[in-house]
């Protein structure tokens, strides 16, 4: 057993920001899954907002208005309040970073440069280059071997250690050796990232599976606004991996077959830069209303912009597409459809990042603090993962420091026995079905009838046969036997989760009867804030999620209409 004052689960950029913040008040721990460098973090390409001000047409740029925008694209769910902490906290958490030495772009002046995003008033969004997540990264990362923090590294966390309405650590599969430890804990913050791999068409990394989310909501914690799922617009065809809003920001034009810039229909005056659901959106049309290439895509056109601006501004955007697709852009245009990328939704916690359940935390995609409600503005993530990994942080420390009791060693004991026989089950097994096949099942299902456009029918059919789904999980081959790096057993974690996060967002976008930012409902069209201008909130019971309503908090914007 291990036993730590904070621990955190994930080595991403709110983990470890979270880790950077706790370690200065006491003995701070990081569990990941992967090496932390290989967080998914490390994958954001275009930038962090921030209202520095220091591009020459965001002179007049201010928190408040970086707050607005983010109010308007989330089509008027995101809470106000945590919101306005966030972009009010973003300038400062930004320099902190500039100050750890994060290698930022520069303008001539040598400020941090910013970049125009989607749905944003000014260019606010602070870039490196195309690998802003990765020097992000980097830069906590140094700072967390910098103050010793000790990492557990590859090590699966499975399970919550809860007693007397609290939470006392975790139990983790130290997937080196193949067993299972207690790592106990005063506090414990969870920042295991996104699930938007779920979706078969994803932006995201293999271990986006929401194993952290699934773990939350098992414990009974409640999952927040599942049905939010955002579709990125331009992810490269086939493959889906990202080509950056950045390509956009910095001048790219998106094209159908008929040469035309067809974002002029959709969001006239915003163009390409209309937040994500709406271009998203307006791309799929064009392509099912058959002005697409060969069915399936659109064209993103960077030749303007010129070779120095792309090899400069956009050199991964050119190596993706050169290794991915075969195509450079600076002689041809990028063949891009939308794709699954981030979750709104996630679990349900304060902007003090407490969640309902005592000493424990979120932070990062994996939280829902509902600053992005029903659609996240670009660039808002990674500031979302830096303020609110620092407050969690610090809130988690403060909680462990004034508490003197330990943990009940018998509490541990179950927790390890009841694991272990979760394991020991799989590793039986009791029928046939193969886990990777479940999931690949399920990730189509999302992908056809739970993705951008739904429908009431197409959900009722996704919700059954996910759930038959579910029923064939209980009947699982063996797990093979080995203890080393048994990947086979880790997908049987993942299944199970995966499997219960399809049943959750589904349930949750078949209960809102309405359409709202990424959330479109075909049998309800219109916005309705009489009835759904509330945050869904899924509770696990074995057979189901239960779902109830929670209201908006709304400080100083009443929702008004969407016109980009
Ligand atoms: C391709 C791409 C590009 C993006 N670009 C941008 C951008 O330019 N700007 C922006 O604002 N946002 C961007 N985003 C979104 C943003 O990158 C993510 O939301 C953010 O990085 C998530 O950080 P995180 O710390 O919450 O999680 P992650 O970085 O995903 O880290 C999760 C951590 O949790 C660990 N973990 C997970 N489950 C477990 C478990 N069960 N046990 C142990 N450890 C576990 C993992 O090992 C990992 O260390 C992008 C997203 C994608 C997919």
């Amino acid at each position: 057993m291990f036993q730590h004052d904070v621990i955190i689960v994930g080595g991403g950029l709110a983990g470890l920001r979270a880790a950077i913040e706790s370690s200065s008040l006491v003995d701070t721990a990081v569990i990941s899954r992967v090496h932390p460098l290989r967080s998914h973090t490390k994958a954001a390409q275009g930038g962090i907002n921030a209202a520095l001000g220091n591009a020459v047409e965001g002179r007049d740029d201010s928190p408040d208005k970086h707050a607005f925008d983010t109010v308007k694209g989330s089509d008027f769910l995101a809470d106000q309040d945590a919101a306005e902490l966030m972009t009010r906290m973003g300038p400062k958490c930004v320099f902190e970073l500039e100050h750890w030495g994060c290698a930022f772009s520069r303008t001539d002046e040598g400020k941090i440069a910013q970049r125009p995003f989607g749905g944003a008033g000014f260019p606010r969004t602070c870039y490196g280059a195309d690998r802003t997540g990765l020097y992000l990264l980097q830069t906590v990362y140094e700072q967390s071997v910098k103050r010793n923090i000790k990492v557990y590294q590859e090590y699966l966390v499975t399970s919550l250690i809860v007693s007397d309405g609290s939470c006392k650590g975790v139990i983790a599969l130290d997937i080196k050796a193949g067993e299972l430890v207690p790592i106990v804990a005063k506090a414990t913050i969870l920042a295991t990232g996104g699930t938007a791999w779920i979706y078969s068409i994803s932006t995201n990394s293999m271990i986006n599976t929401g194993t952290g989310m699934a773990l939350a909501y098992r414990a009974g914690l409640a999952l927040k606004d599942m049905e939010f799922i955002q579709f990125h617009p331009t992810g490269l065809y086939p493959s889906g991996i990202l080509i950056t809003e950045g390509a956009r920001g910095e001048g790219g034009y998106l094209v159908n077959n008929k040469g035309e810039r067809f974002m002029e229909r959709y969001a006239p005056k915003a163009m390409e830069l209309a937040p994500r659901d709406i271009v998203s959106r307006s791309i799929q049309r064009e392509i099912d209303e058959g002005r697409g290439f060969q069915n399936a895509y659109v064209h993103l056109d960077l030749r303007h912009l010129g070779r120095e601006k792309i090899m400069t501004r956009l050199p991964g955007i050119r190596e993706l597409s050169l290794l991915f697709a075969s195509i450079d852009p600076i002689e041809k245009p990028i063949p891009v459809r939308p794709a699954a990328h981030y979750t709104m939704g996630g679990i349900d916690c304060n902007p003090e990042c407490m969640t309902a359940l005592k000493g424990l935390y979120a932070a990062g995609e994996c939280a829902c603090i509902s600053v992005h409600g029903a659609n996240r503005l670009g660039g808002n993530s990674l500031l979302d993962c830096v303020v609110f990994g620092k407050v969690a942080g610090q809130k988690a420390g403060e909680f462990a420091r004034a508490l003197s009791t330990g943990v009940d060693a018998h509490v541990v004991r179950s927790a390890l026995d009841r694991e272990q026989r979760r394991i020991e089950a799989f590793k039986r097994g009791n029928g046939n079905e193969e886990p990777s096949i479940l999931r690949d099942e399920v990730r189509i299902i999302l992908t056809e009838k739970v993705g951008m456009f739904r429908s009431g029918m197409q959900l009722e059919e996704a919700l059954d046969q996910i759930r038959k789904l579910r029923a064939r999980s209980l009947r699982l081959r063996p797990v093979n036997l080995d203890n080393v790096f048994n990947l086979d057993l880790i997908r049987t974690f993942e299944v199970e989760a995966i499997l219960e996060l399809a049943e959750v967002i589904t349930a949750s976008a078949l209960a809102r009867k309405e359409s709202r930012g990424s959330h479109v409902r075909l049998d309800f069209p219109q916005r309705d804030d009489e009835n759904y201008l509330k945050h869904t909130i899924a509770y696990y019971t074995p057979t189901g999620p239960t779902l109830a309503f929670s209201d908006v908090k709304i400080t100083h914007y009443e929702p008004e209409a969407r016109k980009y």
